[in-house]
């Protein structure tokens, strides 16, 4: 096996000298990162955090996943309660899910929500003013943002609550919150979240080092974590936590060897979506401190079958022909379904109505004949027909016995038609990891007997969070901004009053 790069921990006996000295000290100023150091700064007044970047490398989008009858929500008539929020994340993001933290993350939503306009994420209230600055209109009335379908006022469907089966728990309600500018002008959708909660953080006096990597944690004799060594432009540098260190350094998608050892299939089946820092490094740190890490196969893979949302009125087959989801459904749940139950093999069916809609995709295989098409792709002979005459059958009549996809989507395919081709290897699903260390709701790291590592604190990508064998948009930074807060406050009255 090829040597690790990562190094065990080292003793805080061998330190003579620390180079910098804090109660809190935060690794990594991600969405996680910049929470917890101000929930910390909520506590003591003496936090540090240590970024490998020359800035923060998150990258991120701007929704985030809350409910429970957000302002935002009422202010466009959406009722919504923690109870129905609870039940579609619950069915959403298993199996496997965190019942603890789940429960602390719906109960708590509503004040998250303010909380994070306190920090300065404009998360505003009220329809849009002036249309919808980031959002494509669509002929049928369908407006999109980015993939996603815009609900208005700055929501979005993001985790298929309007498709079977989540619209069957609960009344869909849109739960995506995307900050806008109050001016209406500027793109607030790419970053907006993770650059408000750095102004914020500025604006604490949290002290900031970038270019400062973490590469092993220090324990005492006891055991404890009390600080982390590592590489500051070349030079060792040495920092000692005294309540506690919080490790938020995202997932581990750009780390192959990991890949290999717990999720195979994503080093072939998917392309990486995010940033080079998310190598696993604070991961495997806690690991080689005695920390537990968890569902580390799980990930959100993304098969984006919506640059026009027309194209959910076609058919998703697998290499048997078959169908195997209903297609109205959230595009992280078609890509999961494609590269952990489908060996990545998807193919999207469209005739020349739906095609005719989107110039985007091209299509591999046209042909008035679905024989034909068969053949082209080597499918199974027949299955393809028979699929889209079952299809046909019950779509005429707005049914899909199979799949339960929503009528709205629902009309026979007629020829000629056109066939999108979404393997892997012509159009990679994107993916990153969801899998990390073991905490508790408060942020605490455990170990593999569900007792606390001392002095370790995690949250974000580098933890196992709400999200396990299923995911929803607005989630990572949802839980990331959630429980990173609670880590950072955690953290920061461990050993408070002693
Ligand atoms: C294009 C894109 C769009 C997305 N859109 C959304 C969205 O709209 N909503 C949503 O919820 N999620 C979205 N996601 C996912 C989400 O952005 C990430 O899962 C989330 O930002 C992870 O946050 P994090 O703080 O855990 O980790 P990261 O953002 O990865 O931050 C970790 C930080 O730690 C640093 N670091 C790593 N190792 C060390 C070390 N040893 N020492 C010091 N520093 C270290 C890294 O450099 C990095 O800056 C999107 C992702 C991408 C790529």
């Amino acid at each position: 096996m090829a040597a690790r790069v990562v190094s065990r921990p080292v003793s805080a006996s061998a330190i003579s000298q620390w180079d910098i000295e804090t109660d809190v000290l935060v690794v990594g100023f991600g969405i996680a990162g910049t929470s917890a150091a101000l929930g910390a700064a909520e506590v003591s007044g003496d936090v540090v955090v240590i970024e490998r970047g020359g800035g923060s490398e998150g990258t991120c989008g701007g929704l985030l996943y809350l409910g429970g009858g957000t302002p935002m929500q009422t202010a466009m008539g959406y009722q919504d309660s923690v109870a129905d929020m609870y039940r579609v994340l619950h069915a959403a993001l298993g199996p496997g899910v965190d019942e603890a933290k789940l429960r602390s993350y719906c109960d708590g939503s509503l004040q998250h929500f303010d909380w994070l306009v306190e920090c300065g994420v404009p998360l505003i209230t009220g329809p849009d003013e002036e249309g919808t600055p980031l959002a494509t209109p669509d002929p049928d009335g369908f407006v999109q943002v980015g993939a996603q379908e815009y609900a208005g006022g700055g929501l979005v469907w993001t985790g298929g609550e309007q498709a079977y089966p989540f619209n069957e728990l609960a009344p869909a309600v849109p739960r995506g919150h995307m900050p806008r500018d109050p001016n209406g002008t500027e793109d607030l959708f790419e970053g907006a979240v993770l650059k408000c909660m750095i102004s914020a953080v500025e604006r604490t006096g949290v002290r900031v080092i970038y270019n400062t990597g973490a590469e092993r944690l220090v324990l005492d004799d006891s055991g404890r974590v009390v600080g982390i060594e590592g590489r500051r432009d070349g030079e060792t540098v040495r920092i000692r936590a005294r309540r506690g260190v919080v490790l938020t350094t995202g997932g581990f998608i750009y780390n192959d060897e990991m890949l290999r050892e717990y999720s195979p299939l994503l080093v072939e089946g998917a392309a990486k979506l995010g940033h080079g820092g998310q190598d696993g490094r604070g991961i495997q740190m806690a690991q080689l401190a005695g920390a537990d890490a968890i569902h580390m196969d799980a990930a959100d893979a993304t098969l984006v079958t919506t640059p026009h949302i027309s194209f959910i009125a076609g058919i998703l087959v697998n290499g048997l022909g078959r169908r195997f989801i209903n297609e109205d459904t959230y595009y992280g749940r078609l890509g999961t379904e494609s590269v952990f139950r489908q060996n990545s093999e998807a193919y999207l069916v469209v005739d020349d109505d739906i095609f005719l809609e989107s110039s985007w995709l091209r299509p591999a295989w046209a042909s008035d004949s679905l024989a034909e098409i068969e053949q082209q792709i080597g499918l199974p002979d027949a299955a393809l027909q028979q699929t889209v005459d079952y299809y046909n059958l019950y779509a005429g009549k707005g049914e899909d016995p199979l799949f339960h996809k929503g009528p709205r989507w629902l009309k026979p395919l007629n020829p000629p038609y056109a066939v999108l081709d979404l393997r892997n290897r012509s159009m990679p699903t994107s993916a990153f990891t969801l899998g990390g260390l073991h905490t508790d709701p408060g942020g605490q790291v455990l170990d593999v007997q569900g007792q606390p590592v001392r002095g370790l604190y995690s949250a974000g990508r580098a933890s196992s969070g709400l999200a396990v064998y299923g995911y929803c948009s607005g989630i990572s930074l949802g839980d990331g901004s959630f429980f990173g807060r609670l880590a950072g406050q955690t953290a920061a009255s461990d050993g408070a009053g002693e």
